[in-house]
Order: structure tokens, then C-alpha cells, then sequence
């Protein structure tokens, strides 16, 4: 059941469904349009420092993404905390205050933490275990979840603004890159549940000690190599024709194939199927629409922080982790301050991000205020995943197309998850299993990550 597979798009979404179709034995060809693997998980050079284009974290339940890292033979090349941890900074506190996951089975391994918090009020700490119960019985995939927003439910089960914004968003704008108040109650429902609700080691977090490039784009440069796939980088596609049951995939050396798998972002998506391929109105890219996101970096003299990482409240910082060691600075620390659902910053000048991130970061860090900025600039992706509006669910299609030998791929796919590298890789995986002959992956819990 040897099978020619086109597949259109090196991010993690086409590295994974080229992979699992070459494992499978079939001849495949990956045409990518950039001189590297990786999409949206990509770096560059800058004065000799390796910069990631944005912060990307996993979760402990992030199990075909994991499984994928196996693949690749990189899982050394990730830290996987033993046990989720989060310390909060606010410039009204001296000390952070820490989410940290107790031995007792999900939900109870946050209460504590949760009833400890001192950035909301005793009253708001309460109440949040009832809407986190009640949260666990929504269905993410009716189509009323997909109608509301999260943030109208969350104040229909007695969460305080307050509360909200501190608390649920803490979680939620760097998961779903949207505000509770904008954010689909479907996908948000999904993000609780699988993260916080089910499996109480399920958000241990991870993250990468290598620049991302060394992480994804390069391994899967090789393995592809290795696997036999024709991995064809600078080649940009133009077209898809079918004719005698055969795909001719137009570029510069244009390609024939049984199956295409396309694994492109949306807009070229909508421009390269064929009319009546999927169930979605033409228009179907815009209605998804996109939410930016925008990485701070600031590069101190001198260590200001011991924290590998740590998250923000009453502050426009949001998130910041410690880039030092993956970006090989040798002297100083190296600062990444992620700011998700960035439609206010995405366009704003560096000077004036500068003038408003740097005094905020100062301001929950007192270590950092004697220390000399050598470097501070601004990595902007506009386009970083896909809205997750309510809305969004019937914008995404399933990985099947209604063309015969024509698949889809990408994490604005109808994965379920948010647009995030988890839904990318799960997208791969659907879209290889729908070529014949490609054998279902045997999905488990990830063995071999550093605690
Ligand atoms: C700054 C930032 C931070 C993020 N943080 C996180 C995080 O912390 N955790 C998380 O899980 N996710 C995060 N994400 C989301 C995650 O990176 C993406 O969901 C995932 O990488 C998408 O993979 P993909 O393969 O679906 O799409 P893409 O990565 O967009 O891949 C599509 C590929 O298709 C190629 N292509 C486009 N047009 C053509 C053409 N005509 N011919 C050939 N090739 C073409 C593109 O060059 C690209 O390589 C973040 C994203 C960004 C941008």
C-alpha cells in the first residue's frame, strides 16, 4: 500500500504527518516555503545570542507532542517540571506567591494553593472551587460551549472580575492567547479540563533548553532526512490540480503525488483548496481571523532573578522566563517577557514598549533595578494562532477533506485543542492516519523526559 504523499508545510503539524507517513513505508515529499523546519516555532541570531521568535511552554499532557520529541530524539533537550509550580510576582507584594500542585488528586491538588492566593480576596478564593466544579461538567464540543464566551460564564458562575483577570486569565490568555471575555467557553472548557480538572500532574510545565530551532526544525530536518522523506525547503506552493486520480502540486519543480496532506496556515489554506473541498464558507480564513503574540527580551548585566520562569498580576507583564542558558549569553541574564492575546502591543513602537515594559519588570523584580540593560528589543508574530472566538468551532475544519487523496493539517484544524504545538502535532497525526496504509499511532503517557 506504498503511496506518493505530497506534504505541504514544515511546521510542527506537517513534520508530524510527514513522519508517521514515511514510518509507515510510503514515499513522501515535504515542500516548504522557508529555508527551515519549524513554522511558528522558529529562531534567529543576534549579536551572537539565539532568540526564539516567542516563548513556547508544553504541559504534561501534552502527549503526541511529547511523543513527537521522542521522535525526534530531543526529549533531553526539554525540562519537564516534577511538579507544577508557578511563582506570581505582583508589584503590590514583596514576595511571589506560588501555585503549586499538592499530592492529593485533581481538583483538590490546587486547593490549597488556590485558598492561599493572596492577590484575590478570601471571598473570590472561595468561590473559585464551584466554578471550577461546574466547569468540569461543561461539554467542549456542544455547540452551545462554542456560542458563549468564557468570560460571560465564568461571571454566570460567580467569578469576580477580579478574580478573572487574576486568576482564570492567568492561565487562560497564555493557553487560549485570548481573554476569558473573548475567548470561546468550548476551547476554554478543554484548556481546564485536560490542563486542571482531570489528572492532577496533567499542567506540569515544560520548556525547551535550546533554542527552538535546535529543538524542532533542525532533529526534524534530520530524521525526515533519514526517514527517506524528500525534504524540499525554499519551495513554495502555488497550486493544487487533480487529474486521473494523480496530485500535480505546482512549484518551481512541481510534484505528483496519490495523497496531498496540507499543513499550511489558514489563509493559504483557503487559497489552495479546491472549490467544495471542505464544509466552510469561502470566507472561512477571515472568520477565523488571528491573535498576535509579542516577546520582550531584555538582556540585564548581572542575574537579576533565580526563577526560571514566573507569571505576573497587576501588571502588563504577563509571563517572563529566564533565556539565558538556551541562548548561549554567557554573561548577564537574558529576559523574555511573553505577552499573549497582544492586540494592544503588537504595533506599538519598541520605544514605547520599553518605556512601559521595562519600569513594570522592574517593578516585580527589585533585584533588577541597580542592573545596566545591555540589550532590550521586541519579536512581534501577528499572526500567531488562530482567534479563539466563540464561533471558531465551525471554522475549523477535520483533517478529511471531501476530495478524494486530499487531507488537512495545522493546529486550526478541528483538533479540539487551541491553536497550540499539542493541536499542531494531534492535526499531523489525524491527517497521516487518513492516507491508507498509514497505521494509527499508539498514543501514551511520555517516558524518558528529564524531571
Ligand atoms: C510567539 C508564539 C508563541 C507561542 N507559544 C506557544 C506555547 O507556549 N505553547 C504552544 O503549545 N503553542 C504556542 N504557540 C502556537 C504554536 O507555535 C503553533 O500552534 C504551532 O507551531 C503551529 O504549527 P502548524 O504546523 O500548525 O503551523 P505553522 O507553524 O504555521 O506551519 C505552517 C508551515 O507552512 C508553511 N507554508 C505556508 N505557505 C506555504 C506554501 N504556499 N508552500 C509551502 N509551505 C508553506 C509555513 O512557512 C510554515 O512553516 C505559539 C506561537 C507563537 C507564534
Amino acid at each position: 500500500m506504498t503511496q506518493r504523499v505530497a506534504v505541504v508545510g514544515g511546521g510542527l503539524a506537517g513534520i508530524t504527518a510527514a513522519l508517521r507517513c514515511a514510518d509507515a513505508g510510503h514515499r513522501v515529499t515535504l515542500l516548504e516555503s522557508r529555508n527551515t523546519l519549524g513554522g511558528l516555532t522558529h529562531s534567529f541570531t543576534r549579536d551572537g545570542l539565539d532568540v526564539d521568535n516567542g516563548q513556547h511552554v508544553f504541559l504534561r499532557c501534552c502527549t503526541s507532542y511529547l511523543g513527537l520529541l521522542r521522535r525526534l530524539g530531543v526529549t533531553g533537550r526539554v525540562h519537564l517540571q516534577p511538579r507544577l509550580e508557578i511563582p506570581v510576582h505582583s508589584p503590590k507584594r514583596r514576595r511571589p506567591v506560588w501555585l503549586r500542585r499538592n499530592p492529593l488528586p485533581a481538583p483538590l491538588h490546587l486547593a490549597d494553593s488556590v485558598l492561599r492566593y493572596g492577590p484575590l480576596g478570601l471571598g473570590d478564593r472561595m468561590r473559585f472551587a464551584g466554578a471550577a466544579l461546574a466547569l468540569k461538567s461543561v461539554d467542549p464540543a456542544a455547540p452551545s460551549s462554542d456560542r458563549r464566551t468564557f468570560g460571560e460564564w465564568l461571571q454566570a458562575h460567580g467569578q469576580s472580575p477580579d478574580a478573572i483577570r487574576k486568576l482564570w486569565d492567568l492561565v487562560g490568555i497564555a493557553t487560549l492567547n485570548a481573554p476569558a471575555a473573548k475567548a470561546s467557553l468550548g476551547l476554554a472548557a478543554t484548556v481546564f479540563q485536560v490542563g486542571l480538572l482531570t489528572a492532577a500532574d496533567a499542567a506540569d510545565l515544560g520548556w525547551a533548553t535550546v533554542p527552538l530551532r535546535r529543538l524542532h526544525g533542525e532533529p526534524a530536518l534530520a530524521k525526515l532526512t533519514e526517514a527517506g522523506v524528500d525534504v524540499r525547503l525554499g519551495t513554495k506552493v502555488t497550486g493544487l490540480a487533480r487529474a486521473e486520480g494523480t496530485w500535480r502540486i505546482g512549484a518551481d519543480e512541481p510534484v505528483e503525488a496519490d495523497h496531498v496532506v496540507l499543513a499550511v496556515p489558514p489563509p493559504v489554506a483557503a487559497r489552495l483548496l479546491p472549490e467544495g473541498a471542505v464544509r466552510l464558507p469561502p470566507d472561512f480564513a477571515d472568520g477565523l481571523g488571528s491573535s498576535p503574540i509579542v516577546n520582550v527580551h531584555v538582556v540585564f548585566d548581572r542575574k537579576v532573578t533565580s526563577a526560571p520562569f514566573f507569571a505576573a498580576v497587576d501588571s502588563p507583564v504577563q509571563w517572563v522566563f529566564d533565556r539565558t542558558a538556551s541562548s548561549g549569553l554567557t554573561r548577564g541574564q537574558y529576559l523574555a517577557i511573553s505577552l499573549s492575546a497582544a492586540d494592544e502591543e503588537i504595533d506599538l513602537p519598541v520605544r514605547v514598549l520599553r518605556e512601559r515594559m521595562l519600569p513594570a519588570l522592574l517593578d516585580l523584580l527589585p533585584a533588577a533595578r541597580g542592573a545596566g540593560v545591555l540589550d532590550f528589543f521586541v519579536t512581534r508574530e501577528r499572526h500567531a494562532t488562530f482567534a479563539p472566538a466563540p464561533g471558531c468551532a465551525g471554522l475549523r475544519p477535520p483533517a478529511r477533506t471531501r476530495v478524494p487523496g486530499l487531507v488537512l493539517a495545522g493546529a486550526w484544524t478541528a483538533t479540539g485543542w487551541p491553536a497550540t504545538m499539542e493541536g499542531a502535532v494531534r492535526s499531523g497525526e489525524a491527517a497521516a492516519q487518513a492516507v491508507p496504509g498509514t497505521p494509527a499511532g499508539v498514543p501514551g503517557r511520555p517516558e524518558g523526559i528529564p524531571a
